[in-house]
């Protein structure tokens, strides 16, 4: 895994323990998240803890990425899931935004092990799109928009 020596590794699972990660954040990314109102976001209680991308994520267990649950309402946005016990676990999305190209690569802020080295969950600050009405040019809030949860 590429991993820069002053970002910070965190340990993740699912409830049930057969889901295991860990992953490398930068340390300005370890204090902030994002939320959607949009209905994949709000039903899968997505809680965007935002990566560099795969390359700072490592999947310990189970052996294959296969094993894990995908769910997916666009070929181009994927949840992988625990198949046994339901956890959200992480986010990857290809998507255009703007006319620009937008990889995207979150885990589930929901499946990082507390309490852990590093990472106060309490201590998480989340920011807010408007992803319901489409509206992400609205950009960024500090409360959620309309129909979303804080
Ligand atoms: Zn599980």
């Amino acid at each position: 895994m590429a991993s820069n020596s002053e970002n910070v590794m965190i340990k993740g699972s699912c409830h049930c323990g057969f889901i295991k990660y860990t992953c490398s954040v930068r340390p300005e990314a370890l204090k902030k998240a994002t939320r959607c109102n949009c209905t994949f976001c709000t039903k899968l209680s997505g809680a965007n803890m935002h990566l560099t991308g795969p390359q700072d994520f490592q999947l310990l267990s189970p052996a294959s990425q296969a094993e894990c649950g995908d769910y997916s309402v666009h070929s181009n946005a994927h949840r992988y899931f625990c198949q046994k016990c339901g956890t959200q676990m992480w986010m990857e999305a290809s998507y255009e935004m703007f006319g620009k190209q937008i990889e995207q690569f979150s885990i589930n802020l929901h499946s990082v092990d507390q309490p852990q080295e590093g990472l106060d969950l309490s201590e998480v600050k989340f920011e807010y799109f408007d992803g319901l009405t489409n509206n992400f040019a609205a950009g960024l809030s500090d409360k959620p928009y309309k129909g979303g949860l804080v």
